[in-house]
């Protein structure tokens, strides 16, 4: 079966590097599923449980990311994100924590609570918000947000 190297970095680490048979990824344009011997393509990504499938598995793995980019080649799939964690890093705990306080900070956006509140502040919460259900949706667990 044909493959594409995959391999996802995090400002501190290699977080994911393997031989796999297909990424789909939400970029920032959309969904996007990544074959090998894929066109080039550029793209900014957006906070998101990646699902990675490998040669002969059924079953997807999932990897939780922040925002970052990828840049596919025919051969190779390079990821860089701000924050990337395999299921089993994750403290589903303190997503959950985070995930309650950026629920909240846009609700007293929304409310205009926070009249100071720029939609620098806004942008910053919904993002948060979205790498927490990322880490909930890779550790299998269901989301209402
Ligand atoms: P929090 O609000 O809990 O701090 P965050 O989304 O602001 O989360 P990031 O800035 O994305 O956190 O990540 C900072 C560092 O902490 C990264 O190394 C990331 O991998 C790690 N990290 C963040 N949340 C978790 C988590 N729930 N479980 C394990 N590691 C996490």
């Amino acid at each position: 079966m044909a493959t594409i190297k995959l391999s996802v970095v995090s400002p501190d680490r290699l977080v994911y590097e393997n031989d796999i048979a297909m990424l789909i990824v939400r970029s920032t344009g959309g969904e996007l599923g990544i074959l090998p011997r894929h066109a080039p393509l550029v793209t900014g990504l957006i906070p998101h449980a990646m699902r990675i499938k490998l040669p002969g598995e059924a079953a997807e793995h999932l990897l939780a990311v922040g925002g970052g980019f990828m840049e596919v080649t025919p051969e190779k799939i390079a990821v860089m994100v701000s924050a990337a964690e395999e299921p089993e890093e994750i403290d589903v705990l303190r997503a959950q924590r985070s995930l309650a306080r950026a629920k909240e900070r846009i609700a007293a956006f929304g409310k205009g609570a926070a009249n100071d509140a720029t939609d620098i502040d806004m942008e910053r919460a919904r993002l948060s918000l979205m790498r927490a259900v990322a880490r909930l949706k890779a550790t299998g667990n269901d989301v209402d947000a």
